[in-house]
């Protein structure tokens, strides 16, 4: 059978170099890139190989100005760009643009029909990026300009954004809040206690797309059960009235118990059952139409169990469809 599951799975993505200490460092990359062959896992897909967004691809997401400076000081070796969180390399702007370039591949795969869902293991993050700056170890908002390539290319007018990194996606949440087409689901530390201090409850979009962002913050200590209750009580049935044409997931395992950078207590059980949440969501509304892009995660032990359990339910879906 062919694969029906895409994988962007590549040790470029290990080349965008952050600081010494820096939570987001290559090993994400490179830890998820043997583990997920030592499983086996990565020869039951089909492979996506890298590839690098043009310049007009990302700017209907990003400001010129921004692009451009984020070009310069990665050239002129900054070790920054607009906060210390967001640490760059020279080939950093380079990598990103293929972060990017990777996710919207895995998007016109999908809607061409030649794989049902994909996981692009990219790095750098996006969701916190805004259209005119970087912010929270993000440089471009891969999420974001899927979406934007779902609505401007492919002609589509309901796209879900699931997002269950444990910090809010305030870039994905600006970028689309007054966008009826694109509804914004995320599941979050609590802006009072988190990272980045926004996605309150009230938080619900702006002239039409108000009501089409869906903010679900949880408090320190909360876990799988608060989570169930976000998922089903509140997600599906937004997803029923909304009846998505795609779902795309901003995927972080930052949520874990057992990472330092989050205290949520969510483990591999939870991933599992929200993974497999997703993708039958997916297939009730959705055609079984899934990209999963990775944004934080910092445990790599845990990192790679959850990243492992996300693909296998993307891989199930093929033959439950
Ligand atoms: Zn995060």
């Amino acid at each position: 059978m062919t694969a029906r599951t895409g994988l962007v799975l590549d040790k470029l993505f290990a080349r965008h170099d952050t600081a010494p200490g820096h939570p987001e460092r290559p090993e994400r990359c490179l830890a998820l890139v043997e583990y997920l062959e030592r499983e086996g896992l990565a020869d039951k897909c089909r492979t996506v190989a890298p590839e690098r967004a043009v310049l007009a691809d990302v700017a209907c997401v990003h400001t010129p100005q921004y692009l451009e400076r984020l070009k310069r000081a990665c050239a002129e070796g900054e070790p920054y760009i607009d906060t210390p969180d967001s640490s760059i390399c020279k080939e950093s702007f380079e990598i990103a643009l293929y972060a990017a370039g990777s996710a919207m591949r895995c998007v016109d795969l999908v809607m061409a029909g030649e794989i049902e869902n994909a996981f692009a293991l990219v790095r750098p993050p996006g969701h916190h990026a805004e259209a005119g700056c970087s912010m929270g170890f993000c440089l471009l908002n891969n999420i974001a300009l899927c979406a934007q390539r779902l609505l401007a290319r492919w002609g589509l007018t309901r796209v879900l954004i699931v997002d269950f990194d444990v910090h809010h996606g305030n870039g994905t949440q600006h970028l689309f809040e007054a966008d009826p087409r694109v509804l914004f689901f995320s599941m979050h530390g609590h802006p009072n206690s988190f990272y980045p201090g926004t996605g309150y409850e009230h938080e619900r979009g702006l002239e039409a797309g108000s009501g089409t962002t869906i903010n679900c913050p949880m408090l320190p200590g909360f876990g799988d059960d608060e989570y169930r209750r976000a998922f089903y009580e509140v997600l599906i049935p937004a997803a029923e009235s909304f009846q998505p044409e795609f779902v795309l997931v901003s995927a972080g395992f930052d949520a874990h118990q057992d990472d330092w950078i989050s205290r949520i207590a969510l483990d591999d059980s939870s991933y599992e059952w929200l993974s497999r949440g997703i993708v039958s969501l997916a297939q009730r509304w959705a055609r079984g139409r899934v990209v999963s892009l990775l944004e934080g995660g910092y445990n790599l032990d845990a990192l790679c169990r959850c990243a492992a359990i996300h693909l296998r339910e993307l891989l199930a879906a093929q033959s439950a469809a």
